[in-house]
C-alpha cells in the first residue's frame, strides 16, 4: 500500500513528540511505512506505548479490527539515529518549535537523504523558506502542517516556499489526501492561517488572565458558551504546549513587527518555570496522572 499512491513507500517522521506520534500512527495505519526518530529514546519509547494504547483502545470501540491495530504497529519502525532514515523517500519533521534545530535537522537531511526525497516541516509558524534555505534541495522542500490530535483532527495546511515546486506541492497534497486528510494551502507567512488567528486569541485570553479579568475557568468557559467554541483558549493553550505557543508567538510577532502579537509576560513566565501544559502535567492548569485536567 502507499506505493501508487503519490510514489510515497517510506516516510521518515522527526520528533517523537505529541505531534510526531500522531503523525506516525496516522501515516502506518494508512499504510505507509514509518521511520520515527527522535533524539530522546525516553519520548520515542513512550510515543510507541502511547500509539498501541491508541490502537488497542479503537479495537475495543469497534473503530477497527486486531488485524488492522497489528499491522499498523509492525508499519513502525523505532529509529534511534537521524541516519536510519537515510532511504525514505518523504520526510515529515515534528521536532521542538526551534529554527535553529529544525535548520539544522534539514541541513543533515538534505545531506543523508536521496535528491529526490521531499523534505517537509510540521512546523507551526517558522518560514518554510528560511528551513529550504538550509539545504540545497528547496525545491524540494515544503510545510505540511497537521493539528492536535492528528489521528482526530482532519486538515493539513499546505505552506509552499518560496521555491518550493509545483510537482512537489501536488504530492504533498496528495500525501495528506491519502493520509485521509482535507488540505489547504497556505502562503508561507508567520503562523500560515490557523495560527495567525488562533494564537493571538490564545496570547490575549494569557493578557485578560494576567489582568485578573476573570479566572481561568471563566475565560474559558465564556469563550466556550459564548462563542460556541469546543475547548476555551486556555485550556486549549495547555493542550498545544505553552512553549510552542510562546515559540509561535515570537515568530509571528517578530515577523509582522506589529505590538499587537507581544508575547503575554504571563505565557514566558510559565514557560520559564517549566509550566509547558498537559504535556508535564501542570501549565496554566493541573493535570492527574491520567493527563485529566485538575483545576
Ligand atoms: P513536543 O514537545 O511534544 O515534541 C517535540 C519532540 O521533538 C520531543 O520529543 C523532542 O525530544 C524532539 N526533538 C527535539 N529536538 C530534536 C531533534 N533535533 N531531533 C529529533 N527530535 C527532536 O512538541 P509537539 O507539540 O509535538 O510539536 C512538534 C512540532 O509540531 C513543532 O514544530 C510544533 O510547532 C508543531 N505543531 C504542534 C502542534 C501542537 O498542538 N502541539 C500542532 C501543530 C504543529
Amino acid at each position: 500500500m502507499g506505493l501508487d499512491r503519490c510514489g510515497v513507500e517510506r516516510i521518515g517522521v522527526i520528533g517523537a513528540g505529541q505531534m510526531g506520534g500522531g503523525i506516525a500512527q496516522v501515516a502506518a495505519q494508512r499504510g505507509f511505512r514509518v521511520f520515527l526518530f527522535d533524539t530522546s529514546p525516553k519520548a520515542l519509547d513512550l510515543a510507541l506505548a502511547r500509539m498501541t494504547a491508541q490502537l488497542e483502545r479503537g479495537v475495543k470501540k469497534g473503530k477497527w479490527d486486531e488485524i488492522h491495530a497489528k499491522e499498523t504497529s509492525e508499519r513502525i519502525v523505532k529509529a534511534c539515529e537521524l541516519e536510519d532514515l537515510k532511504d525514505c523517500d518523504f520526510v515529515i519533521e515534528a521536532a521542538k518549535e526551534d529554527v535553529g534545530v529544525k535548520c539544522d535537522l534539514f541541513h543533515r537531511l538534505d545531506a543523508l537523504l536521496p535528491p529526490k526525497a521531499i523534505l517537509t516541516s510540521n512546523t507551526s509558524s517558522i518560514s518554510i523558506t528560511r528551513i529550504g534555505a538550509a539545504t540545497k534541495r528547496a525545491s524540494r522542500v515544503a510545510g505540511m502542517h497537521f493539528m492536535n490530535p492528528v489521528p482526530v483532527m482532519p486538515l493539513v495546511e499546505g505552506i509552499r516556499g518560496l521555491e518550493t515546486s509545483g510537482e512537489v506541492f501536488s504530492v504533498v497534497e496528495e500525501l495528506a489526501k491519502a493520509m485521509g486528510k482535507t488540505f489547504i494551502e497556505a502562503l508561507d507567512r508567520p503562523g500560515f492561517v490557523v495560527n495567525r488567528i488562533l494564537m493571538p486569541m490564545i496570547n490575549e485570553a494569557c493578557f485578560a488572565l494576567q489582568e485578573g479579568l476573570a479566572s481561568a475557568e471563566h475565560i474559558d468557559r465564556a469563550m466556550k458558551g459564548g462563542c460556541n467554541l469546543p475547548m476555551g483558549p486556555l485550556e486549549l493553550a495547555d493542550f498545544i504546549g505553552l512553549d510552542t505557543c510562546l515559540a509561535i508567538m515570537g515568530v509571528i510577532f517578530e515577523g509582522l513587527g506589529e505590538s499587537k502579537y507581544r508575547p503575554c509576560p504571563l505565557l514566558k513566565q510559565y514557560v520559564t518555570a517549566g509550566r509547558l501544559g498537559r504535556k508535564v502535567g501542570r501549565g496554566i492548569y493541573r493535570y492527574d496522572e491520567d493527563l485529566k485536567k485538575m483545576g
